[in-house]
């Protein structure tokens, strides 16, 4: 199983997981002549694509959707509540779904997971192969006990690192803005975050991305400081960029046993 990221942040979202013959992306924020040449970059080609899963409808995950569906036939899984946004009209095909169910795409395994944000019918998604699991858990307000029984023991985690408090709030946004990304239904900080690896089983993961990072309200350093409150190294820790996202990465635990 491997994944990587077309961009992360929010001026767009894509990510790409393959295993075994299926390759999905999971959101697309990004035009379709973008999307096709970010693909291209890590060797794929749209065509190739067998499903896009929508986490929620605001434009930085949602916008590139219908026409690169429309454009590929590629079918679109989103909730109820998403799809009743109208944004991902246009799309080749909908099957929609309620937030929590679990269903395969190809030899995926999905379970999609519901978080607080500040849209119709949200979801974040674990995906599985084999004894393999990847959690996606980005455009969220807190943490939930939920989450943390939903992303336990994940080899691979895309995690939300938003931003810092003390910046958000002394930072250039208004104050209906600050309020709303700082809120329960908006982005996580990166205390938040780090509070969120000491309740899962950290030692299990492979490969940590540190994701939706915020261009005004956060930094590299904060960020790295806040991870390694709970980590011993940053060894396993890869950034997601808001231009590049970040290359495949490969989850095989086979290779790569838990810690004792
Ligand atoms: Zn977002
Ligand atoms: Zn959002």
């Amino acid at each position: 199983m491997r994944f990587a990221s077309l961009g992360s942040g929010s001026k767009g979202n894509a990510t790409l997981v393959e295993a075994g013959d299926t390759l999905v992306l999971i959101d697309c924020g990004f035009s379709l002549r973008e999307t096709t040449r970010r693909l291209a970059h890590l060797g794929v080609d749209p065509g190739q694509l067998d499903a896009i899963l929508v986490t929620h409808e605001h434009s930085d995950h949602c916008a590139g959707v219908a026409a690169l569906s429309r454009r590929h036939r590629i079918p679109v899984y989103l909730t109820h509540g998403t799809a009743s946004s109208g944004r991902c009209d246009g799309s080749f095909e909908q099957r929609r779904f309620n937030s929590e169910d679990r269903f395969e795409i190809g030899a995926l395994e999905v379970k999609a997971v519901t978080v607080p944000h500040d849209a119709l019918e949200p979801c974040q998604y674990r995906l599985s192969w084999r004894e393999c699991s990847l959690g996606v858990l980005t455009d969220l307000g807190c943490i939930t006990p939920h989450l943390v029984e939903s992303y336990r023991a994940c080899h691979g985690l895309v995690l939300e690192f938003n931003h810092d408090l003390p910046m958000l709030e002394a930072g250039p946004y208004p104050p209906h803005l600050k309020r709303r990304v700082g809120g329960d239904w908006g982005h996580l900080n990166n205390g938040q975050a780090a509070g969120f690896l000491r309740q899962i089983d950290a030692a299990a993961l492979h490969h940590l991305v540190v994701a939706h990072v915020s261009e005004n309200n956060n930094t590299r350093e904060k960020a790295e400081q806040a991870l390694l409150s709970v980590l011993d190294s940053l060894d396993r820790v890869v950034w997601a960029e808001q231009t590049g996202g970040f290359d495949w990465l490969e989850i095989e635990p086979e290779r790569y046993p838990p810690p004792a």
